[in-house]
């Protein structure tokens, strides 16, 4: 079944200087890049991806990582791949949450750490299932970044809509 997953390269993902070998990982899939971006996550954005681990104890934390005030690193690089069976196929190269868990050979396994403070800095984030994609999509891109349709869309007619366009 062709699928689309949010793919999320976090900051110690950046900061490490990953991007190349994650994407090189992740084209062995075989899946389409059909959306790509850098994003400057604000504290909405985040508490909005992350808000079914809102009453864990380390929910606070991981907003602040995925926001890069771990690493100085104050943005994230978002992609949406598209294909047959995409999101069991990048979960896989991803490897487990705990990336001491992780397969030693799957992205996780080979880059991520537990910090002192018990945060998994696990470098990429996938999304888990379709319903999840979906919202998370819907969350990180406009219809008009994504290069193929996904979801229904509906045109709307904005009054007085400020755009900023380059001078
Ligand atoms: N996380 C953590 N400790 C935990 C569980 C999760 O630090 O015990 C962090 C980790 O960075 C993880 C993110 O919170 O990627 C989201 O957790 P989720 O359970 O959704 O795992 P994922 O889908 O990313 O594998
Ligand atoms: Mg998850």
């Amino acid at each position: 079944m062709d699928q689309a997953v949010l793919i999320l390269i976090k900051p110690d993902g950046l900061k490490k200087s990953l991007t190349g070998n994650i994407l090189t990982r992740l084209s062995e899939t075989k899946l389409e890049i059909v959306a790509a971006k850098m994003v400057r996550v604000s504290k909405e954005l985040a508490e909005d991806h992350y808000r079914h681990l809102k009453d864990k104890p380390f929910f606070d934390e991981i907003i602040k990582y995925l926001r890069g005030e771990l690493h100085d690193r104050k943005k994230v690089m978002a992609l949406v791949y598209w294909g047959n069976d995409a999101i069991k196929k990048c979960r896989d190269l991803a490897g487990s949450t705990n990336p001491e868990e992780a397969e030693s050979t799957s992205i996780r396994g080979s880059y991520g750490r537990i910090t002192t403070g018990g945060v998994y800095e696990n470098v990429i984030h996938v999304s888990s299932n379709d319903s999840e994609a979906e919202r998370e999509i819907k969350l990180w891109f406009s219809p008009d970044e994504i290069i193929v349709d996904l979801y229904a869309t509906k045109n709307i007619v904005q009054k007085e809509f400020k755009n900023r366009v380059w001078a």
